[in-house]
């Protein structure tokens, strides 16, 4: 079977992080995530590309969407050097996923969905390690040791956007930008909804058998 193409897309804190790291895993496919990235690359000067601000750190403390040309070319850039790949926090809006259109072909579509009030508990107490990236959570997913990351022994800290004014920002910039994507995709034969309410070991089990069935 040839590395297969898998987009994750759903509302923030949906479980698309901690469900990428097991496609990852189980597939060999490269993890590509804005998210991340963004993160990685904070205070990167992107003043050239004609935005509001000069860094993406303003846009993301707000939970406000980085501009779509900062966004397009790290994940056309990191689509260059992967065979497969699960895409996770892109595209979030039409703009996009027009752009994605031009750059790959995707062989399955999974959309998370969770309610509004799940999410709101997942991301303020979600917990992420400073040094690997690993998402726990204060409640469903606690680490060995409180604070500590099982698998680095970095430390785990709260993002700055997990606090619940920028958490329901973002819960409204998916309403407002992101659900269109779903409504664009949601036709095509490769699109499946996957329930993520359930336990992460469930969502998993359904992911995997959805990717199976797809590639
Ligand atoms: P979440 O946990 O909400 O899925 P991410 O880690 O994917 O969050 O994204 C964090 C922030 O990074 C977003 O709120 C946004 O500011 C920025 N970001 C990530 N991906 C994109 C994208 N595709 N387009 C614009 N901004 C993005
Ligand atoms: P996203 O990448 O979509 O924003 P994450 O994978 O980071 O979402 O998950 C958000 C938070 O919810 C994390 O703290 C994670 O540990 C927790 N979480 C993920 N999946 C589940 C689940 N199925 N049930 C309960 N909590 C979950
Ligand atoms: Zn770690």
């Amino acid at each position: 079977m040839a590395a297969p193409h898998v987009l994750i897309i759903g509302p923030p804190g949906a479980g698309k992080g901690t469900q990428s790291s097991n496609i990852a895993s189980e597939y060999g496919v490269e993890h590509i995530t804005t998210g991340d990235a963004l993160r990685a690359n904070k205070d990167m000067d992107i003043s050239d590309m004609d935005t509001e601000h000069d860094t993406p750190r303003a846009y993301m403390e707000a939970g406000d969407l980085v501009p779509d040309a900062v966004v397009n070319a790290i994940v056309e850039e990191a689509l260059t050097t992967a065979d497969g790949f699960v895409l996770d926090g892109y595209p979030r809006n039409l703009d996009q996923a027009k752009e994605l259109e031009g750059m790959t072909e995707l062989d399955v579509i999974l959309s998370l969905d969770v309610s509004r009030e799940e999410l709101i508990d997942r991301l303020t107490g979600r917990r992420v390690c400073d040094d690997c990236g690993t998402n726990y959570h204060v409640e469903f997913d606690q680490p060995e040791e409180e604070g500590v990351c099982d698998g680095c022994g970095g430390e785990l800290i709260q993002r700055d956007d997990d606090e619940e004014e920028s958490v329901k920002n973002r819960l409204d910039v998916f309403h407002e930008q992101t659900a269109p994507v779903i409504e664009y995709y949601e036709d095509r034969d490769d699109f499946v909804a996957i329930d993520g309410e359930q336990t992460p070991d469930e969502v998993w089990a359904d992911i995997k058998a959805t990717i199976d069935d797809h590639s």
